[in-house]
Order: structure tokens, then sequence, then C-alpha cells
């Protein structure tokens, strides 16, 4: 297995390698960049198949993370961390407390939070080990959680799309689809109805998909039929990869704005979705109002008004965005790709003095 050379790997400054026989642990973190501050990024637990599977999604995720932070404003650099093992079998307190302690041992250079299969009970029980743990404020918005953050900027990002595309700035009788109502897509959901939109909803769970049906009075579709509907925007909340060959040639929509991270199943797909004439929101940019919580819960001072207002202007970033791929012909992914590198400087040496686990405002 090669770090160096994989694939993945992107001048990623640290790769930290942990096992502890006592708790069963067996964790990777990663620390992409530092060059805006310390990195913050969610600690996945994932029954990945191999060691080959965990590397290339510790180094995917916590690159992910560098352009994140970046395009939304904060002080952080990006990083991940990965605990091979199965969430609801593994998962002890004594492998948390080991997991705060493979994160002592950078210094504050990485700082976690949740992410799939962790929680914030989980990140309590990190937290009594290590002080370099997020997203468990208790004084935060939302009890530490930071979905209804995430749902909230998907919502501000997606207006944003509207307009941009029918130069609507009134929601009423858009019709949304939505793959995936869990934390994130439920929220969503009812911000959406909420501002008069029409909701038609998937999800791989039956209560999930009642839950959407009773509350939000969305339609309920099958997890496949969600591609082909005629509707205006899809908003995609599940995984990884769902803009692929298959589902852009089904797609009738005229905007994509959803949650997911990782959409395109390839670079090229956003050139695809172009030429299709579907704008495309870039992910890591509508999905940051969960990373700008834990950056406020980090850093001490948490104020409501003030996070909201901080994720409010993922809008602006939004609409930064697609006038800039409209003024230069780029796809709107590389667009975002291109400020976001312009804001961390992609080629620059990182810095000593943003090494530390001290978020500075
Ligand atoms: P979640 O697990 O609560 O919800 C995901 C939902 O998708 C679940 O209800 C699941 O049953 C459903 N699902 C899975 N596969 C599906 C399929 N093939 N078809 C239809 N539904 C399917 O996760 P979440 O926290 O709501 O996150 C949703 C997405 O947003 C994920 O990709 C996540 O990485 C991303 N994201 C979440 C946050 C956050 O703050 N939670 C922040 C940034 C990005």
């Amino acid at each position: 297995m090669s770090v160096f050379s994989h694939s993945a790997y992107d001048k990623h400054e640290q790769v930290a390698f942990f096992q502890d026989a006592k708790s069963g642990l067996k964790a990777i973190i990663a620390v992409h960049n530092t060059n805006l501050g310390p990195s913050l990024g969610g600690c996945r637990m994932w029954p990945y198949v191999d060691d080959g599977e965990a590397l290339n999604d510790v180094l995917r995720l916590s690159r992910g993370m560098t352009y994140k932070s970046a395009m939304a404003g904060l002080r952080l650099g990006g990083g991940k961390s990965v605990i091979i093992g199965d969430p609801r079998q593994d998962k002890t307190p004594e492998l948390l407390r080991a997991m705060g302690e493979f994160i002592n041992t950078l210094s504050g250079r990485y700082i976690t939070a949740e992410d799939s299969g962790t929680s914030v009970a989980d990140m309590q029980v990190i937290g009594e080990t290590t002080e370099y743990v997020s997203g468990l404020f208790a004084g935060s918005e939302y009890g530490g959680d930071p979905s209804p953050s995430t749902a909230y900027g998907v919502f501000v990002g997606l207006k944003a799309a509207a307009q941009h595309r029918w130069g609507k700035t009134d929601l009423s009788g858009l019709k949304v689809s939505i793959q995936g109502m869990g934390n994130v897509g439920f929220r969503l959901g009812k911000l959406l109805k909420e501002a008069g939109a029409e909701l038609f909803v998937t999800d791989i769970f039956q209560d999930n998909i009642d839950r959407s049906v009773n509350e939000l009075g969305a339609i309920a579709v099958t997890a496949d039929e969600i591609f082909d509907l005629d509707v205006d925007l899809f908003a995609p909340c599940a995984m990884g990869a769902i803009l692929n060959d298959d589902t852009i040639a089904r797609l009738k929509v005229g905007a994509i704005a959803g949650a997911a991270n990782n959409q395109l199943a390839e670079e090229c797909h956003a050139a695809v979705l172009r030429e299709k004439g579907i704008l495309y929101a870039p992910d890591y940019v509508i999905n940051a109002g969960g990373i700008i919580d834990v950056y406020y819960q980090q850093r001490g001072d948490y104020d409501a008004a003030e996070v909201r207002a901080h994720i409010e202007e993922i809008g602006n970033t939004m609409q930064e965005v697609f006038e800039r791929a409209d003024n230069t012909g780029e796809t709107t992914a590389h667009v975002a790709d291109r400020i976001a590198e312009e804001r961390f400087g992609h080629h620059s040496v990182p810095s000593a003095e943003n090494k530390s686990g001290t978020v500075a405002a």
C-alpha cells in the first residue's frame, strides 16, 4: 500500500497511523493542509473492507475539508480521521478514549468532530482524553449537532441556485426532489416546505419516507425513480458519486443543490452537467454550514446569530461561483476549486504559526 504515490495523495502534510491492541482501535488521521489554520474534520467510523479503502477515504476527505473551509472563509485547514470498524459492533468507550489519545499525538494540528458512524455522544467520550474535539458544545444552537446548520446552509445555497437559474427569489411552487431524508435531508425538506416548495422524496428506510410524507406533505418515490422525475431541482442528501453517466442522462432538472459530499462520480461529470444546461452547486460550497457551526463551537464564543450570518454567506459565495463560471465558461466545480486554492495557497509552504490547535478568529 503506497502513501506518497497514492492516487488520492495531494501534498498532504501528514498521514498518521495508530493501533491500540487493548481497545482494538485502528485509525488513520490525515492532515491535508494547515496554511489557514489547524485542520478540522470529522471522525468517520466504517467497516472498511481493507486498509487501502480506509486510506483512500481519509486522503480524499481530508483534502475536501481544506477546500470546504477555505471556501467558507474559516481560519481552518483540512483534516479527517477514520476508524476501521463497524460502529454498531466495535464502538466502545475504551476505543473512543484511545482515539482521543491518538489525536493528542498531533498536538492540535488536527481537531476532530462527528461524522458518519460517530455522534455528539461519541465526541463527548473522545473529549475525556483530548481537548482537540469539537461538535459537542451543549450551548450551541443544536447541542453540538452540525446537521441543522448544514441543512440551513444548503437551503441558502439552493435559493442562490434558483435565483441564478430562474431569476426566482421566491421558492413557492418550485418542485424539488430530495434523495435521502436523514439528518440533513429532512431538515432541508422542512425549510423548503415552509418556503412553499413542492417536495418529492426518497430514502432506503420506510420510516424516513413516512415521516416526510406525514410531516412535510411530500410525495414519496422509489430510490430509483428519483432520477427520472419531471422536477425543477434535485437535492442529493444521501451518498456520494450519484452524479454519474447513468443518472445525469436521466435527470430532467434545471439545477442540482444538495448536501451530499463528493456528488460527482468523476471530475468530467461537472462538464457533462454544464453541457446539459444543469446548474450544479458545488457540494463542498453548499454543505459548509456544519463546519461553520463546528468552527464557532471550537472557538469557544458561540453566538447563534453570528453563526447564522456566517452560514448565510454561502449564498453570496455560491453567486460568485455561478457568475465566474458564466463569465469564463468553466464549470462551477472548477471555479470553486480555483477560488478555494487561491484562498489557501495550494502550493505554498505552511507557516509554523498556523499549526497549533487553537482556532483563531
Ligand atoms: P444521514 O445518514 O442522517 O442521512 C442519509 C440518508 O440517506 C439516510 O436516511 C439513508 O437512509 C438515506 N440513503 C442512503 N442511501 C440511499 C439511497 N441509495 N437512496 C435514497 N436514500 C438513501 O446523513 P446526513 O447527516 O443527513 O448527511 C447526508 C449527506 O450529507 C451525506 O453525504 C453527508 O456526508 C453529507 N453531509 C452531512 C453533513 C452534516 O452536518 N450531517 C455535513 C456535510 C455533508
